[in-house]
């Protein structure tokens, strides 16, 4: 194939390549480790809506049952929810909508990749803020450059992937006053931060668009199952350049027998959770040559004296986590907290690898 087949936004591209993974305990993508399918009653509901799902017609094309449930779910109203093929739809759709080529996608560095490639492919130009120093975002220096440059698209990631920070309501509100233009506020991780989200002003702020899945929390992350959530003018805007029948009619039915069932899935799977992060946070942060950064996330960000030495001993261990080529993460992991025997034992590991070079 010729290389000027390609749109000359993505000729420099390097393939996305999923490295293989060869390890069992496998906490590298910010995964639950809880299955909905266990809970008889979410499998039973689950199975009670397949019986009655006709395969031959296509899917609802806004799935209106589960945006009114996922809007329950979030305390908005069901038009002002997008449901869509994992976040990461949601994200492209975004841009998709509101960028022309030329035009500014600003964010902070480092975060969630997926917003400034989608923003290349378009030809936008990227502007990002680095993180001051212990991976905080620089607040002052990020509503700046809202003022200063008025970008088509701001986008703040909170909490933070990878480096789990959460920022404050009020901030958050401070960046919507501030923008002329969108902010995304990507809450992926939101229900593990014990906080409210940006949501619940939705009907002060036009210029707002959530991101929120039921990738994390709930462990639906293979059905692909993410929602945007902004006011009604904005959610039909998104909808101009949706895929018509965007979201199957399994994942359809999956979500919506886990929306039956928010309440005690949630109670389930997010304070095992919580405590496992603390207690893993806790153990390491008394190992010397480990940097620990605080997480409000279902993963913590460790820096290690050498990435690859401790990647390697994880492999040992068959333990697969994340590790970054990017110059602002050297030497940086990202595990994923699942249950606390496998943080203990990630811990223990990283304890005895680190001891090696003090
Ligand atoms: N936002 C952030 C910050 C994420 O980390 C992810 C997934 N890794 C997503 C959005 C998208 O998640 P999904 O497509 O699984 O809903």
């Amino acid at each position: 194939m010729k290389n000027n087949w390609l749109r000359k936004t993505i000729r420099s591209f390097e393939p996305y390549v999923v490295p293989e993974i060869r390890e069992h305990t496998v906490i590298n993508a910010n995964e639950s480790p809880y299955n909905i399918f266990d809970f008889p009653k979410v499998k039973e509901d689950f199975l009670a809506r397949l019986a009655k799902t006709p395969s031959y017609h296509y899917p609802d094309p806004f799935a209106e049952e589960l945006r009114a449930a996922l809007a329950k779910y979030v305390g908005c109203k069901a038009d002002e929810v997008l449901v869509g093929n994992g976040g990461d739809e949601i994200i492209s759709l975004i841009m998709n909508t509101f960028l022309d080529p030329g035009d500014t996608l600003l964010t902070h560095t480092p975060t969630f990749d997926i917003y400034g490639i989608d923003a290349e492919v378009l030809g936008a130009k990227v502007i990002t803020v680095p993180d001051l120093d212990g991976y905080r975002r620089d607040r002052d220096a990020f509503l700046a450059k809202i003022k200063e440059v008025q970008p088509k698209v701001t986008v703040l990631c909170n909490p933070n992937n990878p480096t789990g920070e959460l920022l404050p309501l009020d901030y958050v509100e401070a960046l919507l006053k501030a923008a002329d233009n969108l902010v995304v506020i990507d809450e992926a991780y939101l229900e593990f931060a014990g906080a409210p989200s940006i949501i619940t002003k939705l009907s002060e702020y036009d210029n707002l668009i959530v991101i929120r899945t039921l990738s994390k929390a709930f462990g639906l992350a293979g059905c692909r199952v993410g929602y945007g959530v902004a006011q009604k003018e904005v959610i039909d805007a998104l909808g101009l350049t949706k895929l018509v029948y965007n979201l199957n009619i399994l994942s359809q039915d999956a979500a919506l027998a886990a929306m039956d069932y928010a309440d005690e899935i949630l109670a389930h799977n997010v304070p095992p959770t919580i405590a496992a992060r603390q207690r893993f946070c806790e153990v390491l942060a008394e190992v010397p040559n480990l940097t620990v950064y605080p997480s409000a996330t279902n993963f913590v960000l460790v820096r290690v004296p050498d990435g690859p030495a401790m990647v390697e001993a994880l492999h040992q261990a068959d333990i697969c986590v994340r590790s970054y080529k990017a110059a602002d993460l050297k030497n940086c992991l990202r595990i994923t907290i699942t249950t606390d025997d496998v943080a203990q034992k990630v811990a223990a590991v990283m304890k005895e690898e680190a001891a090696k070079d003090a």
